[in-house]
């Protein structure tokens, strides 16, 4: 085994690793980039190295300064985690070069499986059923169209560099298909600097199960059974699950001989997912699931694999790299119960899954699993960490394993019920509600499930009068602002003596409240909701809400779902909103994509004026209000978080 390795990689994904290696008692070191000096990652490791500033391509993506880091600690292998330098056989070949291990397979894998396209003819070769469509090497439009007419709509474009559901787009009708290639290739040449496509066929009903597989330097390869990915927004994963729901024998041993097969085809070495597509749309068949592609990586979703069969996926990586054979043969690996995993991400789900930013003043889980369950909570944040624009807004994943379905779902939405976030808009309410979706719930998934239902999953209902009470008693405590303190204590300390009441105001979204709060001897107290309603409706506290104060805002919790007060500061000057209303200003800092309005122009409210692309996604700055252009953001430009995008002419100017 090594002495020690370095982990090129941050946030969960690289406390993960550290784990594992100090369980076997290998050194770790850790690299970091402006925005990470003070991270968990950091600390965890027994020693750290700045490899420069906070924008991917200055650190995390620096294989050079990364190998450098390596050689100077004396670290024998690298670790690459998932996304990053992972999947790039250029950086597996200087790896190799300089003398170091890279914990992964050979770049001749990589390269094996890094173009979709390629990978499917490879597949096809080595007889894995490969979803129908074309992979060849032409891509004039006319050829591409007409392979769609054969393959007969509705279709789905890739791009064959692809990867996070970018570059993709379904078409319908042969009359969209020229508008849907020049989207797919353009986004596709954005991201990947590539922009050659494939063609194929949309599955019908599609669910999205992957499998584990595992190979050694000798020739062995093994799969750790299956996993169920189809609930996906923007095609990417939300929740996860081991095994598939509705898994019959039949099935699973067609698709686990399949990846197998796909394993040994490229003498694949370490921890790798071949996904396929599933024609769900008359159950689960063991002549209905297509390859979609391999990733050579550690997948984000691996722990609910470690959860059903018992495997540290981790540990096996090193001992696999470190030249050992695999640990187990297939036999000896078995499926016990069930797991789930769910992506706390900081985003607003009911804004189209926009991803957020912010500072976590309050991040608390559950601080045991629930009653008949294992959890294990993967995070790279602790209270008081920012979530930043440069990096992917994942704030933790809530893993947890049951006797079976049933059990491990309702321990699942337990979890979510007992986290509290506050500091960023965080998808806990929507990942509880679609944990309770009655279709989630039967196992009936595939992956247009979260948009079919997305109107009723991203829904938060408008708060209770008990949770705006709660809220009113929590910003009494206006003494500590930022920690997240008792506000019983501080009031009922001074009503042992006397009744003491104070007037608060909050805001909620547009929504003005005026309440009076009042602590009395017996330890009661007593809110009373003067606005928004007319009627003067008291409230009799007697349990402690779970409420949370942190600068300018107090969030309430209610179940899985935050609801976040401002607590408008009296000695603050103006109120900041009249002077933005002129203006429109970058959410998140970000490149300006397409620019569809130009100055003078009269446009309304809700029509799009420009894309931005930050953080991955392009995202559609649509005009707040009606109103008369007087400048805007010119396209290309590379924009910071609040750079005035759009300016409105004013009322009473030019
Ligand atoms: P998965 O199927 O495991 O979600 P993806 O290919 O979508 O795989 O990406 C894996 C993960 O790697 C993503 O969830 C994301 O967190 C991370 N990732 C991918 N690309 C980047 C990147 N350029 N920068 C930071 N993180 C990335
Ligand atoms: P990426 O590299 O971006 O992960 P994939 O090829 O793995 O690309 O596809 C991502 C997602 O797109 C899948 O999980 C699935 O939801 C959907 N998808 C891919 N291919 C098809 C298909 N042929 N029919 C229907 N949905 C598909
Ligand atoms: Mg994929």
């Amino acid at each position: 085994m090594f002495g020690k390795i370095l982990i090129a990689n941050r946030g969960e994904i690289a406390c993960r690793v550290i784990r594992t290696a100090r369980k076997l008692g290998v050194r770790t070191v850790a690299v970091y980039s402006d925005a990470d000096a003070k991270a968990l990652h950091v600390e965890m490791a027994d020693e750290a190295v700045h490899i420069g500033p906070s924008p991917v391509g200055e650190s995390y993506l620096r294989g050079d300064r990364i190998i450098a880091a390596a050689l100077a600690t004396g670290a024998e292998a690298i670790h690459p985690g998932y996304g990053f330098l992972s999947e790039n056989p250029n950086f597996v070949d200087q790896v190799t070069a300089a003398g170091l291990v890279f914990i992964g397979p050979s770049a001749a894998s990589i390269r094996a499986m890094g173009l979709k396209d390629a990978a499917k003819r490879l597949m096809e070769k080595a007889g894995v059923p490969v979803v129908p469509g074309y992979h060849g090497e032409a891509h004039e439009i006319v050829l591409l169209a007409s392979k769609a007419r054969e393959i007969g709509y509705p279709v789905l474009i890739k791009a064959r560099a692809g990867g996070g559901g970018k570059g993709m787009r379904r078409v319908d009708h042969p009359d969209d298909f020229s508008e849907a290639l020049s989207g797919a290739r353009r986004e596709a040449k954005a991201a990947f600097g590539d922009d050659r496509v494939l063609v194929e066929k949309y599955v019908d009903k599609p669910r999205h199960i992957e499998c584990q597989v595992f190979g050694d330097n000798f020739g062995n390869a093994v799969h750790l059974f299956e996993r169920d990915c189809s609930a996906q927004r923007r095609h990417q994963k939300v929740i996860e699950e081991a095994p598939a729901p509705g898994m019959t024998p039949a099935m699973r041993k067609a698709m686990t001989e399949a990846a197998v097969k796909a394993a040994k085809a490229i003498h694949y070495s370490g921890a790798g997912t071949i996904e396929f597509i599933v024609d769900a749309s008359e159950g689960l068949k063991a002549d209905r699931f297509w390859f979609m592609e391999m990733n050579t990586r550690l997948q984000v979703e691996h722990p609910v694999t470690e959860m059903v069969t018992g495997v540290d996926l981790v540990e096996w990586q090193l001992r696999i790299a470190a030249g050992e054979k695999l640990p187990k043969t297939q036999g000896e690996i078995a499926l016990a119960g069930h797991a789930f995993e769910a992506r706390l991400y900081a985003e607003d789900a009911a804004k189209g899954f926009l991803p957020a930013t912010g500072t976590l003043h309050h991040l608390k889980f559950p601080d045991a699993a629930p009653e008949g369950a294992a959890m294990r909570i993967e995070t790279g944040v602790r209270a008081g960490d920012a979530i930043s624009p440069f990096y992917d807004p994942m704030i933790a994943k809530l893993v947890v394993h049951g006797k079976d379905r049933a059990s491990a779902l309702n321990a699942l939405r337990e979890m979510l019920a007992r986290t509290e976030v506050a500091g960023s808009t965080v998808n806990t309410a929507f990942l509880a509600a679609l944990a309770a979706d009655a279709d989630f719930a039967a196992g009936d998934v595939d992956t247009g499930l979260i948009g079919r239902h997305q109107e009723a999953l991203t829904a938060i209902p408008a708060p209770s009068d008990e949770t705006i009470a709660a809220a009113a008693l929590a910003a009494t405590d206006a003494g500590a602002p930022g920690s997240a303190v008792d506000p019983w204590s501080t009031l009922s300390g001074y009503a042992h003596f006397h009744t003491l009441a104070r007037r608060i105001r909050l805001r909620h979204g547009e929504e003005n409240i005026l309440a009076r709060v009042s602590a009395r001897p017996d330890g009661r107290f007593q809110v009373a909701l003067e606005a928004p309603h007319d009627a003067v409706n008291t409230h009799d506290l007697r349990t402690m809400p779970r409420a949370v104060r942190w600068p300018g805002h107090v969030t309430v919790f209610e179940g899985a779902v935050g609801y976040t007060f401002t607590v408008p500061d009296p000695l603050a000057k103006a109120d900041e909103a009249g002077a933005a209303s002129g203006s429109l200003r970058a959410p998140m800092p970000g490149l300006v994509k397409l620019v569809r309005a130009a100055t003078g122009d009269v446009v309304i409210k809700g029509q799009p004026l420009l894309i931005l692309e930050a953080m991955k996604m392009e995202h559609t700055i649509a005009a707040p209000h009606d109103g008369v252009i007087a400048e805007i953001a010119a396209e290309g430009a590379q924009v910071s978080d609040g750079t005035v995008l759009v300016r409105f002419v004013e009322d009473g100017q030019g």
